[in-house]
């Protein structure tokens, strides 16, 4: 395996099989650290998008965690109501109310926190 014989240089002067074990030591520890930060990103990003819908018809208020599929178009018919009310929205990072985006409204953000005002922008 000649592309293999590059990665092991400095290890591999001791004894080869000590230094295939060190590179399965640094590969290990890459996936590890991989994973982590995978995991990271995908907690804190869950985490930001557990309101990803949100049901316009304020006697519904249903929402939802899965952002807009693709096929699917804006207002999306709600599932609880079964009106057309449905909107890309976002929980106010302040105080957890779940918002429904401007933008989706045909208004001009920013968009203002409907329980406690905190002006939240699109990213
Ligand atoms: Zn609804
Ligand atoms: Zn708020």
């Amino acid at each position: 395996m000649p592309n293999k014989a590059k990665i092991p240089t400095s290890v591999a002067l001791t004894s080869p099989d000590r230094g295939k074990l060190v590179v399965w030591a640094v590969i290990g520890v890459a996936v590890l650290a991989l994973a982590y930060f995978a995991w990271g990103a995908w907690s804190s990003r869950s985490r930001a998008q557990d309101v990803a819908m949100l049901c316009s018809n304020p006697k519904c208020g249903y929402t939802r965690a899965e952002p807009l599929q693709v096929g699917e178009s804006l207002p999306m018919t709600c599932p609880r109501c079964g009106q057309r009310t449905l909107m890309a929205a976002f929980r106010c990072p302040k105080c957890g109310t779940p918002n429904i985006w401007n933008e989706n409204r045909n208004a001009l953000p920013p968009t203002k926190c409907r329980k406690c005002g905190r002006e939240n922008y699109h990213d």
